[in-house]
């Protein structure tokens, strides 16, 4: 693991097997240490006699030992009888070792902290923390912090070590005072201070909804750190030259000519502001987003027609074969229109073909070019690459994108057009997307019956296929997704064929294909393209049709073990149908009994259809890192700051990173190397 290897080097007298252990926390450096904050507290700064003690409420007890004996039933376990004046508690040790013993001698002092039970034998305590103690032994100051740790690290050592740091030296307010006083923040090394030692006064309570004042100059410097060095990279991308691409609308105006529909406000709006960068100087950074079947690939063939009018190439990337399919058929079909060609490039497809692909786009003979990975390898020359897309950014990591990037002229850059296929919350896009331009489609296209969603516990399946047939007989398509298999690619292969094949048994008058992840490129488009014409009725998939697909004829999908599905799967799945003007029926089948977080996830597909309002959800309940992905590889996630919670001070943030970066840039540079100690390499692709 290069993390560890880089802390395995050892830094401040901390030794390379410590450094090691540290790193698996993300703790590289002293400024680390002090901002590794406590998961919570425990009060050791008072005493409860024995007899007020709760059932269950985590106490410390200062008691006197009376007998103490090692028996041997149910297992071996140490047995200790100490008491204070109101009364008796029994300390119970499953692990110990021999040193304990002899410490629990009769009349000995201990203060002990645990939580006490009831029971048949009275008052117990399993495993307290225990301590011998004189009888005049002062009372902790202060909250005792209990710190997120690894294995082989004890939380005694950690503490040891934060507290070493804490009386190093005082730690530089990054921000200035002006500042500080403007916004009524707390000094850094005062906050810093009071969370790993929270003094007597500090109600419990705001530490642990982190709303004490400390918290939030910790989570205001968090978010304005992310913010500044989001900016920066922005700015130095911007800071690079692109050929400007003025439309002419020679092109475009063609395209919506033949399109047979006219494009929605949001459409219009979204092509508007991508148009206007384009025509710019420096690089497009540019993120398109919009829920499933909002229309984002119409704009991106907008926007890669603009570039032809101007004499330049585009490109269009898409991580998965079949995705990239779906948007070549798409797109080759609009240009085909007007008589244009798109080079089609991916990994599956033939070695001739491919050489010939390539050689057209390195000659400049071909315009267009839509296909997966293999766009960004080396061999790929594209001379006059002005506009890159990329669709389902966050499944690209920053290399790929940087490498696209470096396909173009030597010393320009192409304009970048990102695509998203899962609605991203505001909060979300407003602080890891911070270093791009966002436009939204917040707007479906007129004609779209809504999908009427049902949950069906799988011990009626033999309806389900039942109404699969009738579906099909009247004339329409339907999808059947098997289950996700996590755990094994095999099994989950192996399910869908079964499926496949009960499904051909089950239903001899229709034609039912199998769409999989293992199948050639080739066989795949020859199944989605037999679908899309209609020669197969039912799709027997698994979830390489989760991004993408669109069939408008295809009315029904039935999705097997929904339960095991994550929720923007799930919506995505969903938005394969209802695209047409037909009913649509998305009938989710769920195996009991159901996990209290696969029943939260089913019901909130149940309850939402709006793709923004379901992402929240899934911010909520998954947290920020599925969304993100490879995006943020080399930066932390934020570890403090909430995104739900702390929409003020996300906003506060993105105010105050302007005017940091213009006026005091040698603040945020500050800001930076106390948040991400040279850490933030990767950011500026
Ligand atoms: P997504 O945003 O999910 O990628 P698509 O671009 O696949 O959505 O569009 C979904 C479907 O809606 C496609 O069949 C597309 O041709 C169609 N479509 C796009 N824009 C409009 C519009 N303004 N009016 C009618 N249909 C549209
Ligand atoms: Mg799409």
């Amino acid at each position: 693991m290069p993390d560890a290897a880089r802390g395995a080097r050892g830094w401040g007298g901390i030794g390379p097997q410590l450094a090691a252990r540290l790193a698996k926390l993300d703790i590289r450096g002293p400024l680390d240490l002090l901002l590794h904050l406590p998961l919570r507290y425990e009060d050791e700064t008072r005493l409860t006699p024995v007899a007020q003690t709760h059932d269950g409420e985590s106490t410390q007890c200062e008691l006197t030992v009376r007998s103490s004996e090692i028996v041997a039933r149910p297992r071996r376990q140490l047995v200790a009888r100490a008491a204070d004046d109101s009364g008796e508690l029994v300390l119970r040790f499953l692990n110990f070792y021999p040193q304990l013993q002899k410490q629990l001698l009769p009349g000995t002092r201990v203060r002990v902290f645990g939580e006490p039970r009831r029971g048949f034998f009275g008052t117990e305590m399993v495993h307290p923390r225990l301590r011998v103690v004189s009888a005049d032994e002062p009372l902790p100051q202060a909250l005792t912090p209990v710190y997120p740790t690894t294995a082989g690290l004890a939380q005694s050592a950690l503490r040891k070590l934060v507290d070493a740091e804490l009386r190093r030296r005082p730690l530089q307010d990054p921000l200035p005072a002006q500042l500080r006083q403007r916004l009524g923040l707390m000094d850094l090394a005062e906050a810093i201070d009071i969370l790993h030692h929270p003094p007597p006064g500090v109600a419990p309570e705001s530490l642990e909804a982190r709303d004490h004042p400390a918290w939030r100059r910790v989570k205001f410097d968090e978010l304005l750190a992310q913010q500044v060095s989001l900016r920066r990279a922005y700015a130095a991308r911007r800071s690079r030259r692109s050929h400007r691409l003025e439309p002419d609308a020679s092109l475009t105006d063609r395209l919506l000519g033949v399109l047979g529909f006219s494009l929605t406000g949001a459409q219009r709006r979204a092509w508007r502001e991508i148009a206007d960068d384009m025509a710019g100087a420096h690089p497009m950074q540019r993120l398109l987003q919009g829920d499933v079947g909002s229309g984002k690939t119409v704009v991106a063939a907008l926007a890669m027609l603009q570039a032809a009018e101007a004499g330049f190439q585009s490109a269009l990337m898409a991580p998965t074969e079949i995705l990239a399919e779906q948007h070549h058929r798409k797109i080759a079909q609009w240009l085909a229109a007007l008589g244009l060609e798109v080079v089609w490039l991916s990994g599956g497809q033939k070695k001739r073909q491919r050489t010939q692909m390539l050689a057209r786009l390195a000659a400049g003979e071909a315009s267009f070019a839509v296909g997966t990975h293999a766009l960004i390898e080396e061999m790929v020359a594209f001379p006059r690459l002005g506009l890159a897309v990329v669709d389902e950014q966050h499944r690209f990591g920053v290399r790929q994108r940087l490498s696209l990037r470096e396909k173009g002229e030597a010393g320009t850059s192409p304009h970048m057009l990102m695509m998203s296929a899962t609605p991203i919350p505001r909060t979300l896009a407003m602080s890891f997307y911070a270093d791009l331009d966002v436009s939204v489609l917040d707007e479906l296209p007129p004609g779209r019956t809504p999908v009427v969603t049902k949950l069906v516990a799988d011990t009626r399946r033999n309806e389900v296929v039942g109404r699969v047939r009738d579906a099909c007989l009247q004339g329409r398509q339907a999808y059947w997704v098997c289950p996700l298999i996590e755990e094994s690619e095999a099994l989950e292969l192996q399910t869908a064929v079964d499926t496949h094949q009960h499904l051909c048994e089950a239903l001899p008058e229709l034609s039912v294909g199998l769409l999989h992840g293992r199948m050639r490129g080739d066989e795949k488009a020859e199944t989605m393209t037999a679908f899309a014409c209609g020669e197969i009725d039912l799709l027997v998939a698994t979830t390489v049709i989760e991004v993408g697909v669109d069939v408008a004829n295809a009315s029904l999908m039935v999705i097997e073990h929904a339960e095991r599905f994550g929720l923007a799967q799930l919506h995505q799945l969903r938005g394969r149908v209802g695209r047409g003007s037909d009913d649509s029926v998305c009938i989710l089948m769920y195996a009991r009994p159901l996990s209290a977080n696969g029943r939260a996830r089913l019901k909130v597909i149940f309850e939402n259809r709006d793709g923004f309002a379901i992402a929240r959800e899934d911010l909520r309940l998954r947290g920020p890192g599925e969304f993100v992905g490879a995006r943020q590889s080399g930066l932390p996630l934020l570890r403090f700051a909430d995104l739900e919670r702390d929409v003020e001070l996300i906003e506060l943030a993105r105010d105050e990173a302007r005017r940091l970066i213009a006026d005091s840039p040698a603040a945020a540079d500050a800001l930076l190397a106390t948040w991400f100690s040279g850490r933030e390499g990767l950011l500026g692709a």
